[in-house]
């Protein structure tokens, strides 16, 4: 099942003057208007070979982007994976030890478990916690139409729906599935709770130029919704596509294979077979069932493939 490279249009560059940050957490910067206002993260590399959040997170800070209003609070997350980047194994920086989207529950972060991204996390809990509104700015393995992903609250459907880009929508009901993302850490994984929105962008393929460009856009728009820079967001000319997240596989066997080769947004009609996975056959459970993030090479324990549904307006 092994894929040849894609071209690495944006490389890793060395953060290391960003370390020292002003809150007294690594790679965390923060920014105060002295004008009430909501407080905005906008976090980079929570997966570290996404380099379209990096590429955001670095221009907010060299452009010296500073809000207007309320707190701006810029973060790269797992630098310590993203500094293992192998231009000949570019995929496997994406973590050290654990999936650093997956640990945001008490369960993980108050557990007695111990590795780099349980430790980042644990350092990066009260940022999180802090913040009202929440961008997590991520990217894709294969090189698919950008789209945002959130917990179904009207909350989080307001702020995308208001931005022209991504598009697409991938909406999740009952959470992930899979594990806790750092979207839903807290109140922002709460219905009723007095949270701001919280999504992630995942923002085209992840080394492509257009990923890193998209997400410049995409994280001055976020700022630009909440007042935080002059900013008049675009109108939004055509309506989302948006899908609901029905299950999350997670790999189970190293023979885990899907049915033909899959990159994302392919069709399956109900019952149809997706894949195999040692003997368990996954087939679509619906009509029209959509997946989004097959997986490029299965590793066991990791997620394998999201199969949706396309909702209607
Ligand atoms: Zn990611």
């Amino acid at each position: 099942m092994s894929q040849a490279l894609p071209a690495l249009e944006v490389l890793p560059r060395d953060l290391s003057a960003y370390r020292p940050g002003n809150v007294g957490v690594d790679y965390v910067h923060r920014f105060e208007s002295g004008v009430p206002g909501p407080h905005v993260l906008v976090n980079a590399l929570t997966h570290g070979n996404e380099f379209c959040g990096m590429v955001a997170a670095c221009h907010l800070l060299d452009a010296g982007v500073r809000p207007l209003q309320g707190t701006l609070t810029v973060s790269f997350a797992n630098v310590a994976a993203y500094e293992t980047f192998d231009p000949q194994r570019p995929f496997d920086s994406r973590q050290i030890d654990h999936n650093f989207n997956r640990i945001w529950s008490p369960e993980w972060l108050d557990g007695d478990e111990d590795s780099v991204e349980l430790r980042r996390a644990r350092a990066m809990r009260p940022v999180v916690a802090a913040a009202d509104h929440i961008l997590d700015i991520h990217s894709t393995s294969q090189d698919v139409v950008p789209f945002w992903v959130y917990p179904d609250f009207a909350r989080n459907a307001c702020v995308a729906n208001a931005l022209p880009l991504p598009g697409v929508h991938l909406v999740m009901p009952q959470g992930l599935g899979s594990g806790m993302p750092v979207i839903q850490h807290g109140r922002h994984g709460q219905a009723s709770s007095n949270a701001g929105a919280a999504l992630v962008a995942e923002c085209g393929q992840h080394f492509k130029q257009s990923s890193a460009d998209l997400a410049v856009q995409v994280t001055l728009d976020f700022l630009g919704h909440f007042g935080l820079i002059d900013r008049p967001v675009q109108a939004v000319s055509q309506a989302p596509r948006r899908f609901e997240l029905l299950q999350t596989h997670v790999v189970g066997h190293a023979d885990f294979r899907f049915t033909r080769p899959l990159v994302g947004f392919e069709t399956f009609a109900q019952g149809e077979l997706i894949a195999m996975d040692g003997d368990l056959a996954i087939h679509a459970p619906c009509d029209d069932c959509t997946v989004f993030m097959p997986t490029r090479e299965p590793i066991v324990g990791r997620e394998g493939v999201y199969l949706t549904r396309p909702l209607g307006d």
